[in-house]
């Protein structure tokens, strides 16, 4: 892996408007922060190799060296990546009730995690009446307070690396694609340090098709309703075309055409619907309220699964082929619409060269995933 400094960082990613805020930068060292959902460099650092560029999923990402680091296989370029089941899934009968997007398969994994030991603390992401909030649970009640889903992008791996700081190992990460990407990336250990100590246990990666930018969403609600009184948002699936505000007596419905202005550009060039690079990935069940999809991808993760269902803190069941169809056909857009861009933009590297790029693919991929 390819590995510059912070300089490098800010030109080509933060200047270039491929930063989605995911945090992994953040709390590293005193320069980069989160303000206001962006992420700056307050200071100049002239250091020619950083652990900022390292960790960015927008930096001179290897797919083909980071599949084959955690996968033991070259980067094929599937829509949905590899993956050994997939299952429909929720809380199951022992599992507390909490605020869940969906079926709560995402903090019914983590309270089981963390009751077995399997972690020790989780990474999520919270909220406040700014937007969201990087979060560190170490008990099933932090988990529940950060149910349910922030349409926003949001700087989650901030918490991963305060977390580290404070000396604080086996660790689950909860996040969307591009945090699932910057932590695969930076497993890989990319400045191959001999100290290097990796402290993450799970990873449990959120589908997605795009984040919204904070700032720009804050100024539009705030115009329209009391922000104070939002208790949550959905994205019903089609053919419902509306963010879904929940203001507790009442919900809200805005047209996804008026919102679509806040998705920041990168959210185009993201290849990755289903966070591949996850043990387990979940997402909404299409035509099913109250369910999820369940891609289980590692043997940690099928154990995991196994372990929580065993407790009755999950409920699973097999996935209808036609509803797996759907998804593959919207990740497969969704891979294909990015390597457009990305070509275009001059994105991609397929070479072994140092010139600087967002990410590195074989040539070959690249043309399978456009041409497919
Ligand atoms: C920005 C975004 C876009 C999404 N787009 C899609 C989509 O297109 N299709 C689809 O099927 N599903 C999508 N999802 C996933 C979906 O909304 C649910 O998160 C998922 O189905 C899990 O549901 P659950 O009931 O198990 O989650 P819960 O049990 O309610 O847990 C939700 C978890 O999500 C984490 N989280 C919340 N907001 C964020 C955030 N902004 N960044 C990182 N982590 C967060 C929390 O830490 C919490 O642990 C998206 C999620 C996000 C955050
Ligand atoms: S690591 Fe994340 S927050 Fe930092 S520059 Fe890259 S995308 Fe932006
Ligand atoms: S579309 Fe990609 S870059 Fe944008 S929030 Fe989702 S995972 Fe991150």
């Amino acid at each position: 892996m390819n590995v510059f400094g912070p300089a490098e960082l800010v030109e080509d990613v933060q200047k270039d408007g491929l930063c989605i805020g995911c945090g992994a930068c953040v709390n590293l060292c005193p320069y980069f922060l989160n303000h206001r959902g962006k992420t700056v460099q307050i200071f100049p650092c002239s250091l020619t190799q950083g652990r900022c560029y390292a960790a960015c999923p927008k930096a001179e990402v290897d797919l083909d060296e980071i599949s084959r680091h955690h996968l033991q296989r070259p980067y094929e370029g599937r829509p949905m990546g590899p993956y050994a089941e997939a299952l429909a899934a929720k809380a199951g009968a022992n599992m507390t009730a909490g605020a869940f997007q969906g079926g709560g398969a995402v903090s019914a994994l983590l309270v089981h995690a963390l009751k077995q030991g399997l972690i020790d603390a989780a990474v999520l992401t919270g909220k406040n009446e700014k937007g969201p909030v990087p979060s560190i649970a170490s008990s099933p009640e932090e988990i529940l307070a950060c149910a349910s889903s922030k349409f926003t992008a949001a700087p989650t791996l901030a918490a991963l690396n305060r977390a580290v700081a404070e000396k604080r190992t086996n660790l689950g990460v909860v996040g969307t694609p591009c945090h699932m990407t910057a932590i695969a990336k930076w497993r890989t250990n990319p400045l191959a340090r001999e100290d290097f100590e990796d402290t993450v246990s799970l990873t449990i990666g959120l589908f997605c098709n795009w984040g919204l930018d904070q700032k720009s969403l804050s100024a539009f609600l705030d115009e329209r309703l009391d922000i104070s009184r939002i208790k949550g948002m959905d994205i019903p699936p089609p053919p419902a075309n509306a963010l879904v505000v929940d203001l507790g007596d009442e919900s809200i419905e805005i047209p996804l055409d008026e919102i679509r202005p806040f998705i920041p550009e990168t959210c185009g060039l993201c290849p990755d619907m289903t966070a591949e690079w996850a043990d387990l990935s979940v997402g909404m069940f299409e035509g099913r309220p109250g369910w999820n999809t369940l891609l289980v991808r590692s043997q940690k993760g099928k154990d995991l699964v196994a372990g929580a269902v065993a407790a009755g803190l999950l409920t699973t069941e097999p996935m209808p082929e036609t509803n797996l169809g759907h998804l593959e056909n919207a990740a497969k857009n969704k891979k294909r619409r990015a390597f457009m861009k990305m070509n275009e933009r001059g994105l991609l590297n397929p070479s072994d060269d140092n010139t600087r790029a967002m990410l590195r693919v074989p040539q070959e991929v690249v043309d399978a995933i456009v041409e497919d």
